[in-house]
């Protein structure tokens, strides 16, 4: 594995690479890297000649200094994880690389609305600064592909938007979501989790499901209700959202139908650290 710090050098060695007919997959990560991170760059190896995984805890996407502070920093261990996992680039940035002159300047992006609910709502400003820092390792890496977790999924639709409206060619692949044995979605923020809170965090799954199934025989409100004081029922958990809403726009849906594709997203705090998932209920 390579390891650049500098852009020019990352651009240089791409544009050789490029030339030379191998299609780039780029994986971009904050690091403190799990199997759900690994489980991209694998995919990104078997649909490309080279895969480029990028390591930056970007500062303009929280909007929580203690959060930011918070964020686990695991450089080491990552590094090894990757030549593990067959990554051919590692792109690791000290903030002035990405950023260069727009330090302190907040591009603005109008995603219609979509960026200011939900996380947008929790976290103001959180979707002006991922779509800023994506576009830049975009126009650095300039890959074929682009592989990001449905775990995050309105992050994955805010960034497909994005690569729309710029009119970049990559293609923004969703891929699933990668658990524990327990259910629990697997986050860099777990490691903040006591044993047991990491235990009771599997519930949020188990709800999910439980409101999956639920879908055609109760109504979306009914169901939001009860999955909301499930979770609440258990020691620190505070649900701060439980929506179905419909896949494409993440706009309320109404009521279920068997023709339209929805997702049930859920951000819940469990021991003060902030968790999300989702599952999806597609047409069959
Ligand atoms: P992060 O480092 O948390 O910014 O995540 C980097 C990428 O990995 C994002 O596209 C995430 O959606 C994705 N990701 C995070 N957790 C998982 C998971 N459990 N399974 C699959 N992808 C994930």
């Amino acid at each position: 594995m390579i390891v650049f710090h500098h852009q020019t050098a990352l651009r240089k060695y791409l544009l050789a690479t490029g030339k030379a007919g191998k299609t780039i997959g780029f994986v971009p990560t904050m690091g403190a890297l799990h199997a759900g991170h690994i489980s991209l760059i694998a995919r990104s190896k078997s649909e490309n000649t080279l895969t480029v995984c990028s390591i930056f805890v970007n500062p303009t996407q929280f909007n929580n200094a203690a959060d930011l502070e918070k964020y686990p920093r695991t450089a080491e261990t990552d590094m090894q994880m990757l030549i593990g996992a067959g990554c051919d680039i590692l792109y690791m940035p000290a903030i002035p690389d990405v950023y260069g002159k727009l330090v302190g300047v907040t591009e603005h992006f109008d995603f219609n609305g979509l960026e200011t609910h939900l996380e947008g709502t929790s976290r103001p400003g959180h979707f002006a600064g991922v779509a800023q820092v994506v576009k830049l390792l975009l126009e650095i890496v300039q890959p074929q592909k682009l592989y990001m977790g449905q775990k995050d999924f309105q992050q994955w639709l805010i960034v497909r938007r994005l690569v729309d409206m710029t009119g970049m060619a990559t293609e923004v692949i969703c891929c699933p979501i990668y658990r524990e044995l327990n259910g629990l979605a697997m986050s860099s923020r777990n490691v903040r989790l006591s044993a047991a809170g990491r235990e009771r965090a599997a519930a949020i799954y188990s709800t999910l499901r439980w409101a999956k199934a639920s879908l055609p025989a109760l109504s979306f409100a009914e169901i939001e209700r009860q999955a909301t004081q499930m979770l609440d029922a258990n020691p620190d958990f505070k649900t701060d959202y439980f929506k179905i809403l419909r896949a494409d726009d993440l706009q309320p849906a109404g009521a279920f139908s068997e023709h339209i594709s929805f997702v049930i997203v859920t951000a819940v705090e469990v021991e003060g650290v902030r968790l999300l998932d989702n599952v999806l209920a597609e047409p069959v």
